[in-house]
């Protein structure tokens, strides 16, 4: 069955509050019927990423503002969270500077997963992984609204909604050592028991751009050398995507991780009752990787605009299909791959994947639709 979704275009053709995009989200979100989505009186988690230091195209605080407006005007109490993707207390301070905080969103800031990253419930993963670790934020609030900012990524191709479902609603790090640690969460998504970051000494330049990526100060330069403190590893391969000698190397774990996210997402939503999480993606400033990198290129394709519905499924893929229609920026990643009209898949030609196996797969064990009925919104 074709799901169906609002959308508003990312273009002002008026001078008038009500033709601004902010003015444009509120218009969208009177129509989203939150009040069947959230639960009277109960707090609603609003998950989005927060950011890093360098990457601040992350959606911006006035949209923020407009959903958490939205969610107690439904009758809940809403709160802003993402999972530590860092260290808390710096990724909190992170969140402050990209304009996350509570005197701009309207809502107080919390970490999902605790400011240390270990407070998480354990989920049924369908054997998928031993269990997946979901921050207990999440798993606890009865409702919740996924404001995704949609851009690349260098495993999935594609980042949406049902990425910052899976990689964003569960712990990086668990309380248990050893081995478990990276079989399960964040972490064990990246590498799927496929093997373990490696560091060849003899191929470093010492350039020192994996020490700045780095979130848990685990590579360290000194006297001319390089070295991976394995204990302090979380195995996020942040530094192995800004390594460009191959020093440093990551299992290559291919279509396993569009699975895992499939299978995480799975868990993640079971947390809730049916049709108590609502999505909203945001087709703006789409930069070519990851909010967790240091830094945010510019964007590759013209904004699109906001879409929302009640299916991550039909969201990500109708976004991918609205974000192929996009014209590639002159000048961005895209445009120099290349891409200089729109049509194709403009993530797999950035990463060599496109992002739509894992919706499929999701649509596939979760029972959801990647059909789609769009009403576009003035
Ligand atoms: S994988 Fe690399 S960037 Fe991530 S924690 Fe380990 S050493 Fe640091
Ligand atoms: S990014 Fe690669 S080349 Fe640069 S310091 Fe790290 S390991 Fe060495």
């Amino acid at each position: 069955m074709a799901e169906k979704l609002l959308f508003t275009d990312a273009r002002v053709r008026k001078w008038t509050h009500a033709a601004s995009l902010p003015g444009k989200l509120e218009n969208l979100l009177d129509k989203c019927k939150l009040e069947r989505v959230v639960v009277k009186g109960e707090p609603c988690a609003i998950k989005m990423h927060f950011g890093s230091q360098g990457a601040f195209r992350t959606v911006r605080p006035a949209f923020v503002r407009r959903v958490v407006d939205a969610a107690r005007k439904a009758g809940a109490k809403p709160f802003v969270t993402d999972t530590v993707r860092i260290k808390g207390i710096d990724y909190l301070d992170v969140a402050a500077s990209n304009g996350i905080c509570e005197q701009s969103v309207g809502a107080p800031v919390v970490l999902a997963d605790g400011l240390f990253g270990k407070d998480y419930v354990k989920v049924d993963c369908g054997g998928y992984m031993p269990f997946a670790p979901v921050a207990s934020c999440i798993n606890d609030s009865p409702s919740m609204i996924v404001l995704t900012h949609c851009k690349g990524h260098v495993q999935a191709g594609y980042a949406g909604a049902i990425k910052n479902l899976a990689m964003g609603g569960v712990s990086a790090q668990n309380r248990e050592e050893g081995d478990m640690r990276k079989r399960v969460g964040r972490p064990g998504m990246h590498l799927l028991h496929h093997g373990d970051v490696e560091l060849n000494p003899e191929l470093c330049e010492l350039c020192g751009q994996c020490v700045d990526a780095c979130p848990m100060d685990a590579v360290s330069i000194k006297d001319e050398k390089i070295s991976l403190d394995r204990r302090k590893c979380w195995s996020c391969c942040r530094c192995v995507r800004v390594c460009r000698t191959g020093a440093l190397k990551g299992p290559d774990i291919g279509p396993a991780f569009q699975d895992a996210l499939a299978h995480v997402a799975k868990a993640v939503l079971s947390t809730f009752e049916k049709g108590r999480v609502f999505y909203l993606n945001f087709m703006m400033d789409v930069q070519p990787e990851c909010d967790c990198m240091p830094g945010a290129d510019v964007p590759v394709l013209a904004d699109a605009g906001i879409l929302a519905g009640a299916d991550p499924c039909a969201i990500d893929n109708a976004t991918c299909d609205l974000l192929a229609r996009s014209h590639p920026i002159p000048g961005a990643a895209l445009h120099e791959k290349g891409c200089r009209e729109p049509g194709g898949e403009p993530f797999e030609i950035l990463h060599g994947k496109s992002g739509r196996d894992h919706i499929k797969k999701l649509a596939e064990i979760g029972g959801f639709s990647v059909d789609y009925e769009i009403e576009a919104l003035e």
